[in-house]
């Protein structure tokens, strides 16, 4: 295994290219399909392994820390990213619980898991066992991660029942912004240059 290489693959059409020298806000083309073959790396390999542990840290947080607080008739109720799906579980609408419970648990987790396993092995310039698929699967699970959808959820129960109850946003609810940014981030920008990088 070498690293870096010298020559990059358009992902869509196979053409390959000398590694261009990029400056900040660059990115290259394909001159053949037009498809991004390059971009200007945001972060560091170090870096984006010190935000993956971050966010494992933060996904830790989010489980098991209060992410609201709500006073009813003087006795204080909090509420964890597990309990949503565990109170939904116990509702009329249970089955909802197993696609919640996916989309805020199962899919972040299995995210936040395999881009520090990546990113890990990056760091030593070798692709880590399992490289392809784990890829090709933090592709597909993108649009099931929806800890967003849930962070904007939790805010508008915090404004739409201020009125009638007492809540009160707990740090969960902050880890769970920095956790949602960091997946983000991660994934969407930087995660797919690995492609380009170790071999
Ligand atoms: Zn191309």
């Amino acid at each position: 295994m070498s690293y870096p290489s010298d020559i990059i693959i358009c992902e869509y059409c196979d053409s390959a290219y000398h590694r261009p020298q990029l400056a900040r806000n660059q990115k290259a083309t394909c001159q053949r399909c037009g498809g991004i073959i390059a971009r200007h790396r945001m972060l560091s390999i170090d870096q984006a392994l010190a935000l993956s542990v971050t966010a494992a840290l933060m996904m830790a947080v989010v489980c098991f820390v209060p992410v609201l607080f709500i006073r009813v008739q003087g006795q204080v109720h909090s509420a964890t990213l597990l309990d949503a799906s565990l109170a939904l579980a116990q509702g009329p609408i249970g089955l909802m619980a197993l696609t919640v419970a996916f989309a805020t648990l199962t899919v972040p987790i299995l995210q936040v898991s395999m881009m520090t396993w990546l990113f890990a092995f990056a760091r030593k310039h070798q692709r880590a066992p399992g490289f392809r698929w784990q890829m090709r699967a933090l592709e597909a699970l993108r649009p099931w991660s929806m800890l967003e959808v849930f962070l904007l959820g939790a805010l508008v129960s915090v404004v739409k029942l201020s009125g009638r109850l007492d809540v009160f946003p707990a740090v969960g609810l902050f880890a769970l912004a920095a956790l949602s940014m960091l997946i983000i981030g991660l994934a969407g920008r930087d995660l797919p240059l690995l492609w380009n990088d170790a071999r």
